[in-house]
């Protein structure tokens, strides 16, 4: 005599959850998060850090500023940066200029090795012309 007994449970068994309504997944992880979300519990994923990923369009004007050294940090939000940057071609200027004259004007292609250094610079610097109100603003 052969007995089955097959149980039937009608009731699903992990209820899915409708996710996506007021969730998002986190940018970075893919963890999901609630929508208001500001950091992810997971990775160090922070609504600052997206939010000013917009503001990369600075990076080349910054760069274009670059061509006078400074300039594209001042742009940024980086004033004191870019006063040193900029007081700094003062020495390297001059620095050039002898190099210029002792080498019949050849010299004058380091000052392009400064501007290089400084429009990377500029260009790696992060944006501080908005400032990041969501890390720790709410505590306030
Ligand atoms: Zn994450």
């Amino acid at each position: 005599m052969i007995e089955m007994s097959v149980e039937y449970t009608d009731a699903p068994t992990a209820s899915a959850e409708p996710s996506t309504g007021d969730k998002m997944p986190c940018p970075y992880c893919g963890h999901l998060l609630p929508k208001d979300a500001t950091r992810c519990d997971r990775c160090d994923w922070t609504r600052g850090a997206t939010e000013t990923a917009e503001g990369k369009a600075s990076d080349a004007i910054a760069v274009i500023f670059s061509i006078i050294p400074g300039l594209g940090h001042i742009y940024k939000g980086h004033k004191l940066a870019g006063f040193l940057w900029m007081f700094g071609a003062i020495p390297v200027g001059i620095f050039v200029l002898l190099a210029a004259f002792a080498s019949a004007g050849w010299g004058l292609g380091l000052f392009f090795f400064y501007l290089i250094a400084v429009m990377l610079h500029a260009y790696a610097v992060d944006d501080r012309v908005a400032p990041p109100k969501e890390d720790d603003g709410e505590e306030y």
